[in-house]
């Protein structure tokens, strides 16, 4: 059977690969340390999860419309006013099955064939693939590493073309985990607003900044920014939640329509009981999501030195969400292998460490370590990563 040519081009996940890889040399019996993980590593906080069951048992188990629960929309108001100081009406959101699938519904609406979204490089996996898979053309602006990683506006202002339909910003950054400051965004979103280009801004780690920084939205900036601006976040990150796939976007009343009249087609709606946990997440104490944060920081500080030691490794210190994107060209070519990708799947053979080649994120010199495990791991980790290096030079 001939497939589709729409996902001819799909490729597979580089995070879900080398995963998949950790696992099964795990299940061979292997002490495997994987640092691959793109979740954090707690359990969802009790008050959720008892949310949840209490939703179970009082019989919210059915279909809810299919851009969420009112409730759930005016829990997310309040979080958007609480913490950015923006006022959506229920009409400017939609929930949908975590934060991916938000930006999915998103580009499958605003995208005609050919049209191009500008993607920052570092880049997420996943977004170069939906713009692909909604017809459209990833353009792709390097993020200079001496920068730290971070575009430009006189980069945006040459990407930009008549076809330019939006870009996206993802502050803070999987996977360099690098922060916008309010300036960069305003100047950035002002060459948005004079070509007329409509703003992705993913907010998914915006509970996890470090270092006494602090997360700005671009919408945040002004009535202008705030009108060309989808916001992409939800409570995978913030609240440990990924498994109960609850996301949402919030912006322009028309676009939000067509992804809800799309979801109505596709999911029909999140499932209900998650929708119930994430309205307890919202509504409910801060203090877990705070001590989830402060847990990554401490673990942030202690791995990020013992990383800049190894030799060859050269790491900008990340301000946000738990991964390391170090550039290891230089320790693989000193350990015999030319491409990063060979001297990864070599240390996986040999030291059982799970690391993530930077290729799939647009990043060939780089790679991605996740701190979302426990420090023991961790340090290990690095032990094991430091003594490949000076074993193999
Ligand atoms: N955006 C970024 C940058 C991510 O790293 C992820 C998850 O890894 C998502 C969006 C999707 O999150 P969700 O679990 O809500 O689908």
């Amino acid at each position: 059977m001939n497939l589709a040519k729409r996902v001819s081009t799909l490729t597979p996940s580089t995070t879900l690969a080398i995963t998949a890889k950790a696992k099964e040399l795990k299940a061979q019996g292997f002490d495997v340390i994987g640092l691959g993980a793109g979740e954090p590593d707690f359990n969802t906080p009790r008050h959720i999860i008892d949310e949840a069951v209490k939703a179970m048992n009082e019989g919210y188990t059915k279909y809810t419309p299919s851009g969420g629960l009112v409730s759930l929309k005016e829990a997310i108001i309040e979080k958007f006013k609480r913490d950015q100081q923006i006022e959506y009406k229920p009409s400017e959101i939609i929930v949908c099955t975590g934060a991916k699938h938000a930006l999915y519904t998103l580009f499958q609406v605003i995208l005609d064939e050919g049209d191009e979204v500008i993607i920052p490089t570092p880049y997420w996996v996943s977004y170069p693939e939906q713009v692909k898979l909604a017809g459209g053309k990833p353009v792709f602006v390097e993020g200079d590493e001496a920068n730290h990683f971070k575009i430009t506006p006189e980069q945006l202002k040459k990407a930009i073309t008549a076809k330019t339909k939006a870009v996206i910003i993802n502050s803070p950054s999987n996977p360099t985990g690098v922060l916008y400051s309010e300036e960069e965004l305003l100047a950035l979103g002002h060459v948005c607003l004079e070509h007329d280009i409509l703003i992705v801004s993913d907010e998914i780690y915006e509970k996890l900044i470090y270092d006494g920084h602090k997360h700005v939205s671009i919408a945040q900036l002004s009535k202008e920014l705030k009108e060309s601006t989808i916001i992409i976040n939800g409570v995978s990150k913030s609240h440990s939640m990924t498994g109960w796939r609850i996301g949402y976007a919030a912006g322009n009343e028309t676009i939000i329509k067509a992804m809800t009249n799309l979801a109505s087609h596709s999911t029909s709606n999140p499932t209900s009981i998650a929708q119930y946990a994430a309205i307890a997440a919202y509504n409910g104490p801060e203090e877990p999501v705070e001590e989830m944060r402060k847990a990554f920081e401490e673990r942030l500080n202690i791995i990020y030195e013992k990383l800049i030691q190894i030799p060859g490794f050269y790491c900008v210190k990340p301000q946000g969400a738990f991964y390391l994107f170090p550039n290891v060209k230089e320790a693989a070519e000193m350990t015999g292998y030319k491409e990063v990708d060979d001297f990864v799947k070599a240390l996986l053979e040999e030291e059982k460490v799970a690391i993530v080649p930077g290729s799939g994120f647009g990043a060939p010199n780089n790679v991605r370590l996740s701190y979302a495990t426990s420090l023991e791991l961790l340090e290990e980790a690095i032990k094991r990563i430091r003594r490949f290096v000076e074993n193999h030079t």
